[in-house]
C-alpha cells in the first residue's frame, strides 16, 4: 500500500531496486515532493510524507541541518514514552543530540558515536550511517538499528528499526558456537578467547593468571560400566558442582571429553592457585548418584601460573603437562607446572626425537631371560626384553618404553621386537633348542588393528610355530579397555599363540573378567615375589594368584625370583614357572647357551626350605562367613568387591576389623584346601 502511494505521488524515479522498505519509500516520497514541489503544492507532499512516516513501524524522525527535530512519527512518540521520556522532551523542536543520550536508551558511548555519525551525514561527509546498539531503557531489553539517511537539501531522516529478534537469534547462535552443548559451559574457542583477553589485561596490571587443567580419573570405566548417559550425567553434574566455586571473571570451560579448564584471571601466585584448585577437587569429593548407582570420582589437576608474553595456548599446554604428570603418579593428585617439570617434558621430547632416530638406525637389541619349569626343573622358555644401544650406553626399557608408548613409537618398535624375537626363536629351534618365546605387547599395540596381522606375518616369515610364542600383556592394559582387549586377545589365541597377563596382581581384575579371556598364563608381579616371607599380605596375594590361575585353567609364572627361599616357597605353593636373577639375568642371544648352562646348575642344586615365619596366624573363619566368601568368590567378585560386600553386610573380619582386599586374599588363597 505504501509503495502504491509512493508511486502515485511520483516518487518512482527515486525508488531504486532493492531498497523498497518503508524508510526508502518515505525518503523517495520526500525527494519527489522536493522535485515536484515547485509545480505542485508542496504541502500536500509534506502531508503525504508525514502520513507515510507515521505508518512506519520504525521510530523515525527528521532533523534539520542543526539536528533539531522537525518531524516525528507515531512509533517514535510511542517508543519515547515507553522508554520513560515524555513526548514533549523528544518531540519536534528538540535537538536530537540531546535526545539520543537521555531518552532513547543509548549509553553515553553509543550516543557519542551516533552524534559523530549524524554530524558527518548532515555535513555531507558520509552518504549514510548505520549502527546497532542495545537499548537499556527501563522495561526494554531491545536491540535497535539506527539508520541515518540524508534529506535532499539539508537535514536527515533517522529511523530506529527494532532488530531485537534477529539479534537474539544471532546471540543464541553465537552462544551455541562458543559453548559446549552437554554442560553449557564455555567451549575451547571461548576459553582461548577469554584467556587471551585476560593475558592482555594482566599484562598491564602485572597480575598473574592461573590455569587449571582438570581431568576426571578413570572416566572411561564409568562410561563402560554404567553407560554413556551416566557418563554424560556425570560431566553435567561436575559442571554444576564446580560452578559455584568461581567468582565473576573466572572461566570454567569444558575442554574436551572429561577435561575441564578453569581460568583465574588474577592470582598472587602458585600457592593461591593451588588453594583455589583444592576447592574444586573438594567439590567433587562427595559421591555422585548416577542412574541409581553411587560413584566416587577423583580428578587429576595440573596448574600453570603465568602472564604475558606467554600465550593462551602455552599456558593451557603447561597446565596439561602438569596434569599428565600428576596422573602418572596416581589418581586424585594436583601438580603445579614448574621448571623441573619443564625439564622432564624437554627430556621426553629429546628422548622422542632420539627414539625416532634410533628406530631408523636399528639401534636396539633383544636380551633373553630364561624361564624355568618349577615342577620338572628345566628351562622351557625365554622372555625377550628390549635394550636401546644409545651413544651414552645401554638404556633399559623403563627409560624409554613409557615415551615410546606415549608417542606411539611403541608400535614400530614392538613390530621390530616381535620379528626379531620370532627369528631368534626359530634359529634356536634349528639348533635343537626349543624354547617358548615370550614377547611383551603394550596397550598401544593391543589396540592397534594391525597387531594380528603383524603377529601372523612375523610367525610366517620366521617359521616359528604359533604355540612357541607367548604374548605378554599387562593387567593394566587389559583393564584399560576390557572390551577391546577381549577381542584382541581372542584373535591372538585363535592364531594358536599363548596369552599371558603380565604384572598380575597390580590391577583390579575380577575373576569373571579373567574367565572371559583366553588366558594361558598369569605372571605374578615381581614386587609380590620380593615381599614373600617378609610381608604377610604378599604371601597371601601370591598364594591367591596361584589359586586363581588354577581356577581359570591358566599356568602361573613367578617373576623376579632372586633367592632359593623364594623358589622353594613358590614350589611349595604349586607355582608352575619362574624367572628371575636366581636363574639368570637377561642376556644377548649369543650368550644364551652359557646362561642356560648356569641356569641348569641352579636347578640341579638341592632346594632350600621355604621361609616360614613363626606366629603367622591364619584367620579362623566361621561357617556362614566362609560360605559367603566362597559364594562371592564363585560369583566372580574381585578381592575389592568381596571386601566391600562383606563390609556392607556388616560381616566383620574375625579380628573385628573391616575387610580389605589383602585380608580377603588370604582367605581366598586358602579356599581350595578348605573346600
Ligand atoms: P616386565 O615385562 O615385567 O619384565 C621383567 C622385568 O624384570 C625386566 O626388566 C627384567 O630384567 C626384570 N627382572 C627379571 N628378573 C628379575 C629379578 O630377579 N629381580 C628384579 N628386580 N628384576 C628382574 P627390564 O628388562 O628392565 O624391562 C622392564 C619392563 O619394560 C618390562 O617389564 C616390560 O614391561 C617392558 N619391556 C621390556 N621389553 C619390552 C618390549 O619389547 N616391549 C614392550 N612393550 N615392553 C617391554
Ligand atoms: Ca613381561
Ligand atoms: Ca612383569
Amino acid at each position: 500500500e505504501l509503495a502504491l502511494r509512493a508511486l502515485s505521488a511520483g516518487a518512482e524515479d527515486y525508488l531504486v531496486k532493492g531498497t523498497h522498505d518503508a524508510r526508502g519509500i518515505a525518503t523517495a516520497v520526500l525527494y519527489a515532493a522536493q522535485r515536484r514541489g515547485a509545480e505542485l503544492k508542496a504541502h500536500r507532499y509534506e502531508r503525504l510524507a508525514l502520513s507515510l512516516l507515521d505508518a512506519m513501524e520504525a521510530s523515525t524522525c527528521a532533523v534539520d541541518d542543526a539536528g533539531t527535530i522537525i518531524a516525528v512519527n507515531g512509533a517514535w512518540r510511542e517508543f519515547a514514552v515507553r522508554g520513560g521520556a515524555d513526548a514533549e522532551a523528544t518531540g519536534v523542536g528538540r535537538n536530537y543530540f540531546d535526545v539520543c543520550a537521555g531518552a532513547l536508551g543509548a549509553d553515553a558511548r553509543v550516543a557519542a558515536d551516533v552524534a559523530v555519525g549524524l554530524r558527518a551525514v548532515l555535513e555531507g561527509r558520509l552518504p549514510r550511517y548505520e549502527r546497532d546498539y542495545p537499548c537499556h531503557a527501563p522495561d526494554q531489553e531491545n536491540w535497535l538499528s539506527l539508520r541515518i539517511n540524508p534529506l535532499p537539501d539539508s537535514g536527515a531522516v533517522l529511523s530506529h528499526v527494532d532488530v531485537s529478534r534477529a539479534k537474539r537469534s544471532e546471540l543464541a547462535l553465537t552462544h551455541l558456537g562458543l559453548h559446549d552443548p552437554l554442560t553449557d559451559l564455555p567451549n575451547r574457542i571461548l576459553l582461548y578467547d577469554r584467556l587471551t583477553q585476560a593475558l592482555s589485561l594482566a599484562g598491564r596490571s602485572g597480575a598473574d593468571i592461573a590455569v587449571a587443567f582438570l581431568d576426571v580419573d578413570q572416566f572411561k570405566r564409568i562410561n563402560d560400566s554404567l553407560g554413556h548417559p551416566a557418563g554424560d550425567e556425570l560431566l553435567r553434574e561436575i559442571g554444576h558442582r564446580l560452578r559455584p566455586h568461581l567468582r565473576e571473571g573466572d572461566t570454567l570451560a569444558r575442554f574436551a571429553g572429561d577435561e575441564f579448564v578453569v581460568v583465574w584471571p588474577s592470582v598472587s601466585g602458585p600457592e593461591e592457585a593451588e588453594l583455589l584448585a583444592g576447592r574444586l577437587t573438594d567439590a567433587l569429593s562427595e559421591p555422585f548418584v548416577l542412574t541409581g548407582a553411587s560413584v566416587t570420582v577423583t580428578a587429576s589437576v595440573g596448574i600453570a601460573v603465568g602472564c604475558a608474553p606467554q600465550t593462551a595456548e602455552e599456558l593451557v599446554l603447561a597446565a596439561d603437562a602438569a596434569m599428565y604428570h600428576a596422573k602418572s603418579h596416581g589418581r586424585g593428585r594436583t601438580r603445579v607446572y614448574s621448571a623441573e617439570l619443564r625439564a622432564g617434558v624437554d627430556r621426553r621430547l629429546r628422548t622422542e626425537a632420539e627414539l625416532r632416530e634410533a628406530l631408523r638406525n636399528g639401534d636396539f637389541v633383544l636380551h633373553y631371560q630364561p624361564v624355568v619349569d618349577l615342577h620338572r626343573g628345566e628351562v622351557t622358555g625365554v622372555e625377550a626384553l628390549v635394550r636401546w644401544l644409545h651413544a651414552d650406553g645401554v638404556r633399559q626399557p623403563d627409560a624409554f618404553i613409557p615415551v615410546a608408548e606415549a608417542t606411539g613409537l611403541i608400535v614400530p618398535l614392538g613390530t621390530w621386537v616381535l620379528e626379531q624375537a620370532c627369528r631368534q626363536g626359530a634359529a634356536w629351534s634349528g639348533q635343537g633348542l626349543d624354547l617358548v618365546m615370550a614377547v611383551n605387547f603394550s596397550a598401544r599395540q593391543i589396540s592397534d588393528p594391525q597387531v594380528i596381522r603383524g603377529i601372523r606375518d612375523a610367525l610366517t616369515a620366521s617359521g616359528l610355530p604359533p604355540g612357541r610364542l607367548l604374548a605378554e600383556v599387562t593387567e593394566s592394559t587389559v583393564m584399560e579397555d576390557a572390551e577391546l582387549a577381549q577381542v584382541a586377545l581372542k584373535q591372538i589365541a585363535d592364531l594358536g599363540v599363548g596369552v599371558a597377563i603380565d604384572d598380575f596382581g597390580t590391577g583390579y581384575s575380577s575373576l569373571l573378567y579373567l574367565k572371559r579371556y583366553p588366558i594361558g598364563a598369569l605372571k605374578i608381579d615381581k614386587h609380590f615375589v620380593a615381599g614373600m616371607g617378609v610381608n604377610d599380605d604378599d604371601d597371601a596375594i601370591v598364594a591367591s594368584i596361584i589359586a586363581l590361575a588354577r581356577a581359570v585353567g591358566a599356568v602361573c609364572i613367578a617373576e623376579g625370583v632372586e633367592t632359593r627361599e623364594q623358589q622353594a616357597a613358590l614350589q611349595a605353593l604349586g607355582c608352575d614357572y619362574a624367572q628371575g636373577f636366581l636363574f639368570g639375568r637377561p642376556v644377548p642371544a649369543l650368550e644364551l647357551p652359557g646362561a642356560l648352562e648356569r641356569c641348569r646348575s641352579v636347578l640341579a642344586a638341592p632346594s632350600a626350605r621355604p621361609l616360614r615365619r613363626v606366629g603367622a596366624k591364619r584367620p579362623q573363619l566361621q561357617g556362614p562367613l566362609l560360605q559367603r566368601i566362597v559364594e562371592l568368590h564363585g560369583a566372580g567378585g574381585s578381592l575389592h568387591t568381596i571386601a566391600a560386600a562383606l563390609n556392607a553386610e556388616d560381616r566383620l573380619h574375625p579380628s573385628g576389623r573391616r575387610w580389605h582386599s589383602s585380608s580377603v586374599a588370604k582367605v581366598v588363597a586358602a579356599l581350595p584346601r578348605q573346600r
